[in-house]
Parts: C-alpha cells; structure tokens; sequence
C-alpha cells in the first residue's frame, strides 16, 4: 500500500534492534485518514474470506482491528495483556506470548463468550516480527473451535521469521507494507 509505505518513509524512524518507529502517524499520534484507509485495504484482501470477526490484541492492534472491522461489517475483539502466568479459567481462552518489543513473556486473554466455533476468524496487527502475537492470536482462534482466515498486518519485517513461519504453516498473511530491509538511512519495500 503506496499510501503507507510513503509515511513510513517520510515520518517512520529506523531504531537498533530491527524497530521501526511509527509513533508519529501509528502508535501514538494517529491519523485517521491513513487509520481509515489501511482498514478499506484489509477488507478489500479479505472480501471474500467469509470473515464473521476480527481479532487483536491491546493495544496498538486496536485502532487497525477497529477500522477493518468497521469497513467489513463485523465486530472485533482485543485480547488482553496480563502479566500474571497463571491466569485460568474455564471460560477464557489463553496463550502465552513473547514481547518483541520488551522480551519478556505474558498472557493474552479472551473471554470464550466473544468467539464461537462457527467463527471465522480475521488476525489483525500493527506489525509482525518473530510471529509471536500472530502465534498467540491463532491459538486462541484454535481453542475456540474457530476458522482463521488469515492475518493481516499493517508492516511485516520480512527479515525477521514471523512472516515465513506463518507461511510456512500455510496461513494466508497480508502484509500493507512489507519491509524487506531497513537501516538507518533507509526502508527497502519488497513489492517496489
Ligand atoms: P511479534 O510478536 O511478531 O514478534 O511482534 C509483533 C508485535 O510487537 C506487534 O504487536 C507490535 O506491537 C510489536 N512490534 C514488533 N516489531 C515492531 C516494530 O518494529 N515497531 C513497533 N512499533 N512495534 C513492533
């Protein structure tokens, strides 16, 4: 997605450590005409999915799950973070997650109730890295007997494994910018 790719390249900052900084249009200031676009994009790709909800996780999942899932006609659901390792319960689903971004694990948690076996499932995220959140977010679609159509994120950093991995098990990923190389003087896109 041009649109995207150009405001990484204008207002993205490269950080050691494979981050790229987004906080200026993303994360933190967030605009909403690219907010709204992103989320057209991710419902054009999956129109035909058959895609009953959209699923994420806090927090910087949220706004793109929100405009995708305003443009798709579904609800969407956020998991939650918590730092507990033993949160249970019959009537949550849960997985364990690592943070790119903090490397240390935590749970994620959905209420059973919000989704259904006959869901069919749509993962969105900001950003994929190592395939951990991505990873979480299935298994909590697999634990509730659902169907996952696919995962879409916003940037995929192909020069870390989550992209391959997910590919590799056969799980359709569409990415709107996909970065095939980054430093600090540059973003190489892999569909430019
Ligand atoms: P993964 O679980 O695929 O390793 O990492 C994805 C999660 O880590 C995303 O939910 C995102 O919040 C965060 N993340 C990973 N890489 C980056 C990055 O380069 N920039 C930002 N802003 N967040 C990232």
């Amino acid at each position: 997605m041009k649109e995207l790719e150009e405001r990484i390249r204008k207002d993205g900052r490269v950080l050691p450590g494979g981050i790229l900084k987004v906080d200026a249009f993303m994360n933190v200031q967030i605009d909403p005409v690219l907010l709204d676009h992103m989320g057209e994009e991710f419902a054009r790709l999956f129109k035909e999915a058959g895609v009953t909800k959209i699923l994420t996780i806090e927090a910087s999942g949220i706004a793109p799950a929100s405009s995708t899932a305003m443009k798709m006609g579904v609800p969407f659901v956020f998991a939650k973070k918590a730092k507990s390792s033993n949160v249970s319960g019959e009537d949550m689903y849960t997985s364990k997650v690592r943070s790119f971004t903090y490397g240390r694990d935590y749970d994620i948690l959905v209420p059973a109730a919000f989704i259904q076996p006959d869901d069919c499932v749509l993962i969105i995220d900001d950003f994929l890295a190592n395939g951990f959140a991505a990873r979480g977010l299935i298994q909590i679609a697999e634990q509730a007997g659902a169907q996952v159509a696919g995962i879409g994120v916003c940037v995929a950093k192909l020069f870390q494994p989550g992209y391959r991995l997910l590919k590799d098990q056969g799980i359709r990923v569409e990415a709107l910018a996909p970065i095939q190389a980054m430093d600090d003087n540059s973003v190489i896109f892999a569909d430019e």
